[in-house]
């Protein structure tokens, strides 16, 4: 039996799971939340010997089976982590180091990979960045319009985000449809808490929604996604808003939660379906922002074959789905309603039959696909 131990350290979390390769199943995973609170788990490496501990109860024995990689997602990998990675201490010293982009997630992964090791010093730990998949972005789409000395000084570029879904989804979608990844033009639609886009051609990703950092592009549950930058240097010199301030509310109290009171999707859906005015706008807004990078990736990809929905929203909100693509039947472009609303789980297609483009709903797998690039390292 060979196994893959996949883990998600967060800043106050820490999610695992652990995969059997050869049939590619889950043979168990959890959840410790609440890591650094007064009278919880200590620390990461409290959180991770209690998950040893779970382990050793309740089976499968990690000490007996040791896993033959442990898979860590690390948020940020800059410009200089393009797949996976076998972690060394020259590779913590550089996912240390780009903490500065990604100031909430690259230290809490960081912590993982050292609880990991110290507990499990000889299986090797990979790094799986989410960035990752987007080094293939053009320097048109990944450059801001910006002094050119200053970006480079301050590693400002885009990097995107999302990447092992997209890259898992994308590679899904060519199964799903029985064609070759090479001569697939694809759209993923990853709406979760975070959400992002990705214009895919032939497996390689050209755009994506997210930036520098994860707040760029489409409306999310508490973040902004796209703005003038210039709203917050009004909001600081109108508003009095300092950067601390500012920082919340574009992560924190925009989005769906800033326009409405609720940040999440099923609560939105539901009031604007009452007639609560302030949640059908979040709805629109939400809508409108899908709306767009669908229009600017078909023109990006020069024209498309499977926009694809996937995460939290994507995969469960019939509603969010028909709206992102309503009227756009003359790009070739539609959504089936009794397929869209089909109480079904799995891979399925919501185009109508013959549909010049399939719409399709992939439940994407971040924790599998960490596990098999784990797999192509050691
Ligand atoms: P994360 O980005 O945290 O990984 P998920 O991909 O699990 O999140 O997505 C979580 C979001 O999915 C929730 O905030 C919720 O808004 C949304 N969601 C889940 N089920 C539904 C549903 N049936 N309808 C609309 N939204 C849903």
């Amino acid at each position: 039996m060979s196994t893959v131990l996949v883990v998600n350290s967060g800043s106050s979390s820490l999610k695992y799971q652990l995969i059997e390769m050869s049939t590619e199943s889950v043979l168990a995973s959890g959840l410790i939340e609440r890591i650094g609170q007064p009278g919880e788990v200590r620390d990461h490496a409290a959180a991770f010997q209690s998950m040893i501990d779970t382990f050793e109860e309740k089976g499968p024995s990690l000490t007996e089976n040791p896993p033959v990689a442990i898979g860590h997602r690390v948020v940020h990998g800059g410009k200089r982590f393009f797949g996976p990675t076998v972690v060394t201490d020259l590779v913590k010293i550089n996912i240390e180091d780009l903490s500065d982009l990604a100031p909430l997630h690259n230290p809490a992964n960081l912590q993982g990979i050292n609880a990991a090791q110290k507990v499990f010093p000889d299986i090797p730990q990979v790094a799986v960045f989410d960035t990752a998949f987007h080094a293939t972005l053009s320097p048109a789409a990944y450059t801001y319009a910006i002094d050119a000395e200053l970006a480079d000084k301050y590693r400002i570029r885009r990097y995107g985000f999302h990447g092992t879904s997209h890259k898992f989804v994308s590679e899904a979608t060519a199964e799903f449809l029985g064609r070759s990844l090479d001569s697939l033009k694809t759209i993923v639609l990853h709406l979760g808490n975070g959400a992002s886009a990705c214009a895919v051609d032939g497996g390689v990703s050209i755009d994506t929604s997210m930036g520098l950092t994860p707040v760029e592009g489409l409306v999310m549950g508490t973040r902004s996604g796209d703005i003038d930058p210039a709203v917050l240097i009004h909001l600081h010199r109108k508003g009095k808003l300092d950067f601390d301030d500012l920082d919340e509310l574009l992560n924190r109290k925009s989005g769906l939660l800033g326009l409405s009171g609720r940040g999440d999707m099923r609560d939105v859906v539901g009031a604007a379906g009452d007639g609560d005015e302030a949640a059908q706008l979040a709805l629109d807004v939400y809508l409108h922002r899908l709306k767009h990078y669908v229009g600017a990736y078909s023109a990006e990809l020069g024209g498309v074959d499977a926009i694809v929905f996937t995460a939290g929203v994507g995969e469960n909100s019939a509603p969010v789905r028909a709206g992102a693509l309503a009227g756009l039947e003359r790009l070739g472009i539609s959504v089936d309603p009794a397929l869209n609303e089909a109480d079904d789980r799995g891979r399925r297609r919501i185009s109508p039959e013959g549909s010049p483009v399939e719409v399709l709903v992939i439940p994407t797998n971040e924790e599998l696909e960490i596990a098999r690039q784990c797999l192509t390292v050691v």
